[in-house]
């Protein structure tokens, strides 16, 4: 038989996750110029992943990734197998067993647990529920947030962190004409809150945001970034790690905070070198107990000490922004620690062995970590093993592709959709946010999706 990925012999993939990473995987097949078909699965009727359901609807640039994949999609080489959940549907031996390769693409679907008492307190609450919700995921559609309270915290420094305080901190006039969803922005538009705390557990010199996100609370319509000047004092290895890298943009801009007037009617205030210790509350969250931290170790490894002086801080709303952690998949070796597939640079492994055939790419391989184009060059990095491969995968002549998965989602009734389904339901999205100046009003539930096909 002549060799895998030429005319006589396509390579057969399934990519699990129409994310930025699977479609960058897709992207490295093309562009590697071999003869291959990939069948790309995706748990949700709608593609797009972290971008339509991650990205703020606030940040429209970022969401612009979603014209080069829907370019890619039109390849002649992609089929979109859209609302099948790759381990429970159509189970990965089954995937493996109808391709030459699997690409896992999954993205982190959790969240980092915090591990205090009082997190699961009603009030007490994910990042990923509440940005999930405001950006119509299905998982996440009825879940209900109470903004009655005039103080909300958030835990974590991060930029999924300055999301969701920017999303709370904005006037309905800021987000009416983004495709934020409309339950969202109706809860949001009843909005009490007045002061948000964002609380990083490290320092200044620290924070993890990028500045471009950081610098939009010094824009905002109706909202004042407030910070105590006396929290910017550093240790000399916190200048030492100001010194070279990109956090001085950060730390000056905190410092342009810290000399402003707040006089706007809301505040978001970041306050440094404290962690959360215990969610209290009867019944629900209504203060949170909070640690003064000390940083110590060396510069860039600093890691922050309890100082045994606590503090309660009166709240009804805890948002915990503290990283995202994959989710295990039946038939594929795990790595619970880090949360990701355990793998060598995208080739999943198993007690040491090359699992042959399987792959995986994007969050779920190296964690939670970098921008959308970050994934990239991971994706490149794990096709290319597989170009590597091509000799070693099992080249039986049973890889029936797309053909063979149909056979077992039909056998089981599960409801499979097509690329061309996907366009029905993006264009009347469109349509429905037309009359409100919204690039989109998205469909929040998947039953809604497919009546409008049906
Ligand atoms: P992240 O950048 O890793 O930030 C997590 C934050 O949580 C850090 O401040 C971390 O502090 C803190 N944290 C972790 N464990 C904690 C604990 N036990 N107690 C208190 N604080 C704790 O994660 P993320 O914000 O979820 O973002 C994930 C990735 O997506 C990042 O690469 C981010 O840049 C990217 N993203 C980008 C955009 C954008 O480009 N606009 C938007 C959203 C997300 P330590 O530093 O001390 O660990």
């Amino acid at each position: 038989m002549s060799r895998l990925g030429t005319p006589d012999n396509p390579l057969t993939v399934a990519v699990v996750g129409s994310g930025p990473s699977g479609f960058y995987a897709v992207d490295a097949l093309i562009k590697a110029g071999i003869e291959f078909r990939v069948n790309m699965f995706e748990r949700l009727p709608v593609p797009y992943g972290l971008v339509r359901s991650g990205v703020a609807p606030d940040h429209p640039k970022l969401k612009q990734a979603i014209k080069v994949y829907a370019r890619l999609a039109e390849a002649e080489q992609f089929n979109y197998i859209g609302n099948v959940a790759a381990g429970r549907d159509i189970s990965i031996d089954e995937l493996r067993a109808n391709h030459h390769a699997v690409i896992l693409t999954c993205g982190a679907e959790t969240d980092r647990r915090l591990g205090i008492p009082g997190e699961d307190l009603p009030g007490s609450y994910t990042a990923t529920e509440f940005v999930g919700w405001y950006n119509g995921h299905p998982d996440y559609r009825d879940r209900q947030f109470d903004l009655s309270h005039e103080t909300a915290v958030i835990i974590g420094q991060g930029n999924v962190a300055a999301d969701v305080s920017r999303i709370l901190a904005k006037t309905v006039d800021e987000l009416k004409h983004t495709d934020i969803s409309e339950h969202a922005l109706d809860v949001l538009a009843t909005s009490k809150i007045k002061n948000i705390y964002v609380i990083g557990r490290r320092g200044p010199a620290q924070a993890k945001f990028t500045s471009k996100e950081l610098k939009e609370f010094g824009v905002l319509a109706d909202c004042d970034p407030v910070i105590d000047e006396g929290e910017l004092v550093l240790n000399p290895e916190s200048e030492a790690e100001l010194e070279n890298t990109g956090n001085k943009k950060i730390y000056d801009l905190f410092c342009g905070f810290a000399d402003r007037e707040a006089a706007r009617d809301r505040r978001c205030i970041f306050t440094f070198l404290k962690s959360p210790r215990e969610i209290l509350g009867d019944g629900s969250v209504e203060r949170l107990l909070i640690e003064k931290n000390t940083l110590s170790g060396e510069s860039f490894r600093q890691s922050a000490r309890g100082s045994g002086e606590t503090f309660t801080l009166d709240t009804g709303i805890v948002f915990r922004s503290i990283g995202y952690h994959g989710i295990p998949m039946p038939g594929v070796p795990f790595d619970e620690s880090r949360g990701v597939f355990s793998n060598d640079k995208g080739r999943v492994m198993k007690d040491g062995t090359v699992e042959r055939g399987l792959y995986t790419a994007g969050w779920i391989k190296r964690g939670p970590t970098g921008i959308i184009g970050t994934n990239k060059a991971d994706s490149v990095e794990t096709v290319g093993l597989l170009l590597e491969d091509l000799d070693n995968l099992d080249s039986g002549e049973n890889k029936r592709g797309a053909e063979g998965c149909y056979e077992v989602l039909d056998r089981r009734n599960i409801r499979h959709i097509s690329f061309a389904d996907w366009k029905i339901i993006d264009d009347s999205e469109i349509a429905r946010g037309e009359p409100a100046g919204k690039p989109r009003e998205k469909y929040t539930y998947v039953s809604e999706m497919l009546a409008l096909l049906d």
